[in-house]
């Protein structure tokens, strides 16, 4: 393992922290972030590096949820806004997601540190979302599908874990990283 994935939980005599994070799925894999003829979403390639290296750095497990839009549309897909996707379909599908990310520490629970969404996604966007405004997709703000059942899964099992949106622009990004900066130091 290199020095810089050594990170302080194998240095320690004691047990290894079992800390995690709850994730949107293309914050490790920026293949699903929607495209379509002659445009896409904003993305970057492969992980997000930024929010993923300080979390191996610093020994913190992480936990991918699905992607809902790209395992009900695929990809490429149509553009659409969170009230496009407002449908008792896709909202179940979302709603099974945060189920399976709850019955993945329920077991076993580790320190939820956490959860990271993606901002300005109909589905993961945390401060930041796309809604239809008079008949265009435009910027808004507020949470997505995914997010808001996310929320509620939490809220029912007692869980009062921070929830932060990852966003590629940069004024987005410090925040998040300096949130989790915080969170990894605990
Ligand atoms: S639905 Fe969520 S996980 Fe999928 S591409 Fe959009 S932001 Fe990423």
């Amino acid at each position: 393992m290199s020095d810089t994935f050594h990170h302080a939980a194998n240095e320690s005599a004691g047990s290894p922290r079992d800390r995690v994070v709850i994730l949107a799925h293309c914050i490790m894999n920026q293949s699903t972030r929607a495209r379509w003829e002659g445009g896409g979403a904003t993305r970057t390639e492969g992980a997000v590096e930024e929010i993923i290296t300080p979390l191996l750095e610093h020994g913190v497990g992480i936990i991918q949820m699905e992607c809902p839009e790209q395992t009900l549309y695929g990809n490429p897909r149509p553009p659409r806004s969170r009230d496009d996707y407002d449908t008792p379909e896709f909202k179940e599908k979302c709603r099974e997601i945060a189920v399976r990310a709850m019955q993945t520490i329920e077991n076993s629970t580790p320190e939820v540190i956490a959860a990271l969404g993606f901002e300005g996604s109909p589905s993961c966007g945390v401060e930041r979302t796309t809604r239809t405004i008079k008949g265009s997709r435009a910027e808004s703000p507020g949470e997505g599908h995914l997010i808001e059942a996310l929320r509620q899964e939490m809220r029912e099992k007692g869980l009062d874990t921070p929830i932060i949106g990852v966003g590629l622009r940069e004024g987005e990004m410090s925040i998040a990283l300096g949130k989790l900066e915080t969170l990894l130091k605990g």
